[in-house]
């Protein structure tokens, strides 16, 4: 007989209106996959919030398991690199856009989608990092290939108190460098300076139209925001910096000039942790073992019971969660 766990189902109509409802699955109606994984804790991501409230086209089979990410116990595999009892977490590969996602008591899931959870992190650790947190490393980790290094100057962090942003300065400032946080809530300032921020600047400073080339102020910058902000900060990177971006939260658009990469020899990094090679995922949750300050996380994130997961997430695309919050699924 097939057991029966929870989930958060994501369905619409004929007429393309969207439901979210906690229900009751089998695992008979699981998706294809070849390993099983009991789900301990999941996280709410801006793209978890953005399939919630269907703001954006996240969801791209209908109806849908909603949660990007997942940290769990194998408890069948039919992959020979996976066994019972292994500690997993998996971000992105499609979940909650084409194949059922974390917010569910059980998945079903490729074994190649999946990370061995380093041991320094507990499932809920591993949440409260999340595909934000990942996505902040692999931020990092692109700057250091661009050659980037706390001597060069300044890096610049915008969207800082969300959950991308708030480990990305606490990496950064654990690593040695001086960290620039860009946010709109004047009274985040002390939470950004706990986490290692040496300097606050306002986001309205970056959010208008502003020069193609500005003085020349931060060595290096980790974008969520995009937009305006992205070409400021393009705009006042020194010469032969990097920005690596990887955010949309003020837009898509990027109303950008040549001139910074012409005139600066300055470079743009996109950042995409959906389809990441698997060698790179090791090598960002290694990086997030080592460079990740265990209470810097405690201060980042919050916990809230499985049953208060769309509520939440509609939360979050109002701008009202900080840092991150990690979802106790079981
Ligand atoms: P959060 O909602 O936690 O953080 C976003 C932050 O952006 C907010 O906390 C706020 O920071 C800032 N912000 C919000 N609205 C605006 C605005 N209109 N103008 C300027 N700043 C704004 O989201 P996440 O940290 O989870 O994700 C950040 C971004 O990164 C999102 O766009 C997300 O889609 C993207 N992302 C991309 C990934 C990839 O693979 N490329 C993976 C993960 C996330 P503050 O209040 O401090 O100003």
């Amino acid at each position: 007989m097939a057991d029966t766990f929870r989930a958060v189902l994501i369905s619409r109509d004929d007429d393309k209106n969207q439901t979210v409802e906690m229900t009751e699955m089998t695992s008979d109606e699981l998706m294809d996959g070849d390993v099983d994984v009991r789900v301990e804790a999941s996280t709410v991501n801006y793209k978890d919030g953005l399939a919630i409230t269907g703001k954006s086209p996240i969801v791209r089979r209908w109806p849908m398991i909603a949660g990007i990410d997942l940290a769990g116990e194998v408890v069948a595999s039919r992959n020979e690199a996976w066994k019972p009892g292994d500690k997993v977490v998996l971000n992105g590969w499609g979940l909650s856009e084409t194949h059922y996602g974390g917010y569910s008591e059980r998945a079903r899931v490729k074994g190649e989608w999946l990370v061995k959870r380093p041991d320094a992190f507990s499932a809920r650790d591993a949440m409260a990092i999340g595909t934000a947190g990942y996505t902040a490393m692999l931020s990092v980790l692109a700057l250091e290939d661009a050659g980037m290094t706390p001597d060069k100057g300044p890096v610049i962090v915008s969207g800082a108190t969300g959950g991308v942003g708030s480990i990305a300065v606490s990496v950064l400032s654990k690593l040695g460098w001086d960290v620039i946080a860009v946010t709109g809530r004047a009274s985040e300032h002390d939470y950004l300076k706990r986490l290692g921020a040496g300097e606050i600047m306002d986001r309205a400073e970056l959010s208008e139209k502003g020069k193609p080339l500005d003085k020349e102020r931060w060595a290096a910058g980790v974008d969520c925001v995009g937009s305006h902000t992205l070409v400021n900060m393009l705009a006042g990177t020194k010469r032969h910096g990097a920005v690596a971006a990887c955010g949309l939260a003020q837009g898509a658009d990027l109303p950008a000039t040549v001139m910074p990469f012409i005139l600066r020899g300055v470079s743009l990094h996109g950042i995409d942790s959906v389809m990441m090679t698997p060698e790179r995922r090791i090598e960002a949750w290694q990086r997030l073992a080592s460079d990740l300050d265990r209470t810097k996380l405690a201060e980042i994130s919050s916990e809230v019971p499985f049953d208060a997961v769309i509520e939440t997430a509609q939360a979050l695309i109002e701008g009202k969660v900080r840092g991150r919050v990690v979802v106790d699924i079981g």
